[in-house]
Order: C-alpha cells, then sequence, then structure tokens
C-alpha cells in the first residue's frame, strides 16, 4: 500500500514556472500549502537518472532532506517515435541554457523532416518524497501528434507542436483548465492522489 500523504504543505521541487503552475492548479482542490523551492535557496541536483521516475525522485530526495518537508517534483519530457523517444529526459536540455524552446522546437521538426510517423507523446513522472527518503512515484503521459508551424501561445515548453490524440488543436492553444483535464501530468497528478491523498 502507498504511503498516506497527510501534511498540511508540502514544497513543489521545481524550478520550472510552467510546470510550478500547472502543478499548483491541480493540488488547489486539496488545500494543501504548496511551498515553492525558491524559498529555500536550494540548487536543482543534477539530473543524472536514465529514467524521468529516477529524475524525478533525485529532484524530490533533495529537497525533501535540504527543507524536513515532504517534497513533490516532476520530471516530464516529449518522446517522439521518429525520433526513437528523443528528446525524452533531455527535453529541456535541448533548449540550451537560455530554454529557448523556439530553436529546441525547430530542432524536432527539422531531425523528423521526411519522416512518415508523426506520432509522439508526452511524459511526467512525479515523485512523492518523503525526509526519510521514501517516495511514491507515479508516470503519466498522453498521446499525440508532431505539427509544424507551432501554434498558439498558452502552455510552455513543446505546448505549441503537440496535438493530443482525439483534438484538432495544440496544447499552446488549449485553455489550462482543458490541457489539465487530459495531460500527462493530469494523468500522473491522479494516480498520485488515488494512491496517496485521503479524500
Ligand atoms: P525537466 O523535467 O525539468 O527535465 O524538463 C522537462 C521539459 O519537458 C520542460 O522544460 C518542457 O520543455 C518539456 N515539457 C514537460 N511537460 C511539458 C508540457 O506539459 N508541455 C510542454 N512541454 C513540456
Amino acid at each position: 500500500m502507498a504511503r498516506p500523504f497527510a501534511e498540511e504543505a508540502l514544497v513543489l521541487a521545481s524550478h520550472n514556472p510552467g510546470k510550478a503552475r500547472e502543478i499548483a492548479d491541480l493540488l488547489e482542490p486539496f488545500k494543501v500549502a504548496v511551498r515553492s523551492v525558491s524559498e529555500f535557496d536550494l540548487k536543482a541536483p543534477a539530473e543524472t537518472g536514465v529514467t524521468f521516475s529516477q529524475n524525478a525522485e533525485l529532484k524530490a530526495k533533495t529537497a525533501a532532506e535540504a527543507t524536513g518537508l515532504v517534497a513533490l517534483a516532476d520530471d516530464s519530457g516529449l518522446a517522439v517515435s521518429a525520433l526513437a523517444g528523443r528528446p525524452g529526459i533531455r527535453s529541456a536540455r535541448w533548449a540550451g541554457p537560455n530554454q529557448d524552446f523556439n530553436s529546441a522546437m525547430h530542432r524536432v521538426h527539422e531531425m523528423m523532416e521526411g519522416h512518415p510517423d508523426d506520432s509522439a507523446r508526452f511524459v511526467c513522472a512525479l515523485a512523492l518524497c518523503w525526509p526519510d527518503g521514501h517516495c511514491e512515484t507515479f508516470e503519466g503521459t498522453v498521446e499525440g501528434q508532431i505539427v509544424w508551424p507551432p501554434r498558439g501561445s498558452l502552455g510552455f515548453g513543446y505546448d505549441p507542436i503537440f496535438v493530443p490524440e482525439g483534438h484538432a488543436i495544440t496544447f499552446g492553444e488549449m485553455a489550462p483548465e482543458e490541457k489539465h483535464k487530459i495531460s500527462h501530468r493530469a494523468d500522473a497528478f491522479r494516480k498520485l492522489i488515488d494512491a496517496c491523498f485521503v479524500k
């Protein structure tokens, strides 16, 4: 059985404002005080894992040990079939030190050029870790296709080139509340809530 989360607060171990905003929205109904890792002046650890789950646990464990609070971390990315799952866990790194997602999206487009398969998925691992090192970790996905040129200015990262299955618009064109119903993050979040949050 998963360890239940029974605290009044947790620390969100993410320096990415797009992710932090979406996770705060998803946590809103649970009346948990969400503290930001930036309050504690913590540096993000090197993401040395080879899976989304390993990297999410690395980030959450580091934050939980340093703050003494239960920590929630997200590791996520875009896996493109034609690129054998890349950029995958390197999704943020493809945007370089300036986090330039315009150039990262161009890179995806150029590498896919001429390939008949435009399918892709977003993957999100959420790790909830306690200061004693125990973690509960869940992965979520959303399937879709890559489109070009980029469309929409909502969301973040690779949202403007991803059309989720069963929809005609990109995540970049989708209202946040619509994205929250179907996203990889929402899928992982539902699993986490079902397993750990007392209803
Ligand atoms: P990391 O988990 O901090 O290594 O970064 C994950 C990267 O994947 C983000 O910086 C985004 O580029 C991308 N990513 C993850 N989730 C989403 C999403 O919901 N929309 C668009 N891009 C995303």
